[in-house]
């Protein structure tokens, strides 16, 4: 197994865990106000273990395929079918459908992950494939991806008005909801996404153009470092620290963490 490397306090979120996490501590509060025009047409999707191998016995099969949950009845639903597989990541889908499930739109989207950046110490995104550490992070490379979410904001901000930034547990995205960028066309995406690329920054260009329309679903936990997927005011992101925000430390982590500072005071 190829095991990951990330910055202290980061790990992966046992099954356990993640059945913790989605029965007691998701907030469906902020998932609503995050759809603030509803779910009805929200399609979610979970992938149960595809970087991690951590996955219940009877989805091994499944473990490593995106898997689309049915439609919801409601909010308390969609948590009754994650828990159901306690996946490491869910998904929403950032298509907008019309009532006969036709595609009539999608969500821009921007996609700013750690490994896309060149390390001093860790090197390019190449030389980490080459050691099989695609999704490994450190600090340093958290810090650059922090500083281009906050250029990436005010870039973007030139052109739209409604913005809203997202830290992943390992990145960030930023998601428009200007009303007038859902009907952009593929052409304009790939253009928009070239221009940002051009101007310096490292996003994935796939997220942008719409050729994968899946995104992390805010307030959802990211198993790969156990952390909870937190939308952040641009105000925030300057002084924003994932290894210590209470905000996005789920509780399995928060308590490890007191017991060790008490630890260390007794040393
Ligand atoms: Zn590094």
């Amino acid at each position: 197994m190829n095991r990951y490397f990330f910055p202290v306090g980061m790990r992966y979120t046992t099954l356990e865990e993640r059945k913790q996490f989605y029965a007691g501590e998701f907030e469906l509060k902020g998932v609503s106000e995050w759809f603030s025009s509803g779910i009805d047409k929200t399609r979610f999707a979970v992938i149960i273990g595809r970087h991690t191998k951590i996955f219940s016995k009877k989805y091994k099969y499944e473990a490593s395929t995106t898997i689309l949950l049915n439609e919801l009845s409601d909010l308390p639903d969609l948590r009754c079918q994650i828990i159901e597989f306690l996946p490491e990541a869910v998904y929403y889908d950032r298509n907008i459908y019309d009532e006969n499930g036709i595609r009539v739109g999608q969500e821009v989207a921007f996609d700013l992950d750690p490994e896309n950046i060149t390390c001093p110490i860790h090197g390019s995104l190449e030389d980490k494939m080459k050691r099989q550490q695609g999704l490994s992070f450190c600090e340093i490379e958290s810090a650059i991806v922090k500083k281009e979410a906050m250029g990436l904001y005010d870039f973007l901000e030139k052109r739209f008005k409604n913005l809203r930034a997202v830290y992943t547990g390992r990145g960030f995205h930023i998601h428009v909801f200007d009303p007038e960028a859902y009907g952009l066309n593929t052409q304009t995406r790939v253009k928009l996404a070239k221009q940002v690329k051009d101007s310096g920054f490292h996003i994935d260009e796939w997220i942008t153009s719409g050729e994968y329309r899946l995104i992390r679903l805010p307030y959802s936990l990211n198993g790969l470092v156990s952390r909870i997927v937190l939308p952040l005011k641009r105000d925030e992101l300057e002084n924003f620290d994932a290894i210590h925000d209470k905000r996005c430390v789920p509780r399995f982590i928060a308590r490890r963490f007191s017991s060790n500072c008490k630890h260390e005071r007794f040393i």
